[in-house]
């Protein structure tokens, strides 16, 4: 049990959409405890002394979402093995004065993939939509369940390819980048897609031509409103069709438990925050 009004907080730019705050007092309810959980918005400007300031005033942990998962990253004094390897932080704790980060991401992914959609990623020919920081977070822990190939595209292809050099350096097999529009010329399908773009913020046409569906497993990680590549998936017909609504709660609960110890039962939480945003 943590001390009663105990501060926890998701801290980005933008942050006034995120669920996080219903989902960890769900979490919160239980486990029994009294938390205040808000939602701040924080520029990466004032990121360092709000954080400062948050963990002396009763701050029992902070989520970080965009643009300050880097900023998270090189101001922890301590990482765990997947903040370490992506260079990014979704979650900070305080222990003992010192800042702990770690990213929850790729642990939230799988075990919604594999554990919750009964699909696993092992000798699976992958294709990764997207090379930002929610694909960095992801992308170890995805090859580290085997899967056959790996295919990272991007929009902008240097980071695709700067991003899968890196990867064949870390001794990770059957990788390749390249540019979004290099798709269609490989002669190749997929068993797993996985948009990791944040494409369906901004009303952007879907990245892929729907030739690639046929046979395809489809994952956004956007949810919402956003994930228009998994409502146009589904409509295109593609095998099976997944929104990343599980991931965040998955992700969620593991940061809960790194703050208080406690591992929620998600499968409540998951029917409700469906019926809650009703898409
Ligand atoms: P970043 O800004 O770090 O990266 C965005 C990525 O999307 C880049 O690869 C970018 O390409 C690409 N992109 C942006 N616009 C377009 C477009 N119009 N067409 C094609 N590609 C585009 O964002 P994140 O990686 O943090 O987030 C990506 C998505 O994942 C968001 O929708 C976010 O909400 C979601 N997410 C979901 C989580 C969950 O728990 N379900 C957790 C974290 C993120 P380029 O390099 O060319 O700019």
């Amino acid at each position: 049990m943590i001390k009663a009004d105990t501060n926890f907080a998701v801290i980005g730019d933008p942050v006034e959409h995120s669920l996080s705050p219903k989902i960890h007092y769900l979490f919160a309810k239980q486990d029994g405890n009294q938390i205040k959980y808000e939602k701040i918005r924080v520029t990466k400007g004032s990121f360092v002394n709000f954080v400062e300031d948050f963990f002396s005033n009763r701050g029992g942990g902070l989520n970080i979402t965009l643009p300050l998962k880097t900023d998270a990253f090189e101001i922890a004094g301590k990482l765990d093995r997947d903040s370490k390897s992506c260079q990014a932080v979704n979650t900070l704790k305080s222990v003992n004065g010192t800042l702990s980060g770690f990213n929850t991401d790729g642990v939230g992914f799988l075990e919604d993939l594999e554990v919750w959609h009964g699909i696993s990623v092992k000798n699976k020919r992958v294709l990764l939509l997207g090379s930002g920081g929610a694909a960095k977070g992801i992308i170890r822990p995805l090859l580290i369940n085997g899967p056959k190939t790996l295919t990272i595209a991007n929009r902008t292809p240097a980071s695709a390819l700067g991003l899968a050099d890196q990867l064949r350096l870390e001794n990770f097999n059957g990788i390749e980048g390249m540019g979004l529009d290099d798709i269609q010329l490989l002669d190749q399908r997929f068993d797993i897609i996985v948009n990791a773009t944040s494409s369906g913020h901004k009303n952007s046409e879907v990245p892929i031509d729907e030739n690639l569906l046929e046979g395809s497993i489809c994952y956004d990680l956007s949810y919402g409103p956003a994930a228009s590549f998994a409502r146009w998936a589904e409509s295109r017909g593609a095998k099976r069709s997944i929104d990343g609504l599980g991931m965040l709660i998955e992700q969620a609960a593991k940061s809960y438990e790194i703050w208080t110890g406690f591992s929620p039962d998600t499968e409540s939480v998951r029917a409700k925050i469906r019926d809650d945003i009703d898409i």
